[in-house]
């Protein structure tokens, strides 16, 4: 392996950073100066990793498909998401899976965690979902209140599925897919192979120009200074 110390670049890295797994050192010396800049990084690997085993851990306990979810927290801890809605997640089974899953995980000050009420889509119900948002997000505020995260007892809220979109930082709307040829997108990690995202969107220039552009903006995030690689795979 590569060490991960951008001055170094030695090809014989055999010592793994032991908290996140996901970067390799030639020596003790490389490790300790790489640390100011990798341990951010480190933080929110470690962070996604530990979902991704409790998340299954959870999962396993019910008779039900397993939502992987870590990938869009990752996403979300790197600032490129604004939030995660967990939409898998049976209203009955909330406290547990926070109990269970989300507190073990200790996503940081800059994680709010929150439950959507009374909001819906045409198509989808969000009433009684957990939602993580970050903080630092640019959209947080503007989230918080199209979502009424923090006023209690509020009227129904209807939103469209572009307003959803843009909350969950997708390229293309669900209601955009409808009148022609579907293009499923998904976005997987290299070295694992495992799903992180996917969405649809529609086979025409204009769409495929959106999708390039915003995975691009994940590839450019992700690619330099972290390990979860992505690359993205279209279906037809
Ligand atoms: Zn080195
Ligand atoms: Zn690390």
């Amino acid at each position: 392996m590569t060490c991960a110390m951008s001055t170094c670049r030695s090809t014989d890295a055999s010592m793994r950073c032991s908290r996140c797994k996901s970067v390799f050192y030639c020596s003790h010396e490389c490790q300790r100066s790489h640390w100011a800049m990798h341990k951010r990084s480190c933080t929110y690997m470690y962070a996604a990793m530990r979902w991704k085993t409790l998340e299954s851990e959870w999962w396993a306990t019910l008779p039900r498909d397993v939502h992987k979810t870590y990938g869009e927290v990752y996403f979300m801890l790197q600032g490129l998401k604004p939030c995660v809605v967990l939409t898998g997640v049976p209203n009955a089974f909330k406290q547990d899976f926070y109990d269970k899953v989300i507190q073990p995980c200790k996503l940081g000050e800059d994680v709010l965690v929150a439950t959507i009420n009374k909001v819906r889509t045409q198509a989808f119900d969000f009433d009684g979902k957990l939602i993580l948002l970050h903080r630092q997000h640019e959209r947080y505020n503007m989230i918080l209140s199209m979502l009424k995260i923090k006023e209690i007892g509020h009227d129904d809220i209807v939103l469209e599925e572009k307003q959803i979109a843009w909350i969950l930082d997708y390229p293309v709307a669900l209601d955009e897919c409808n009148d022609g040829t579907m293009l499923e997108i998904a976005y997987f990690a290299i070295e694992t192979n495992d799903l992180l995202t996917s969405f649809c969107a529609l086979d025409t220039i204009e769409h495929r120009q959106r999708v390039n552009v915003h995975f691009q903006k994940y590839k450019a995030t992700l690619g330099e200074m972290l390990p979860m690689r992505i690359q993205v795979i279209i279906v037809s």
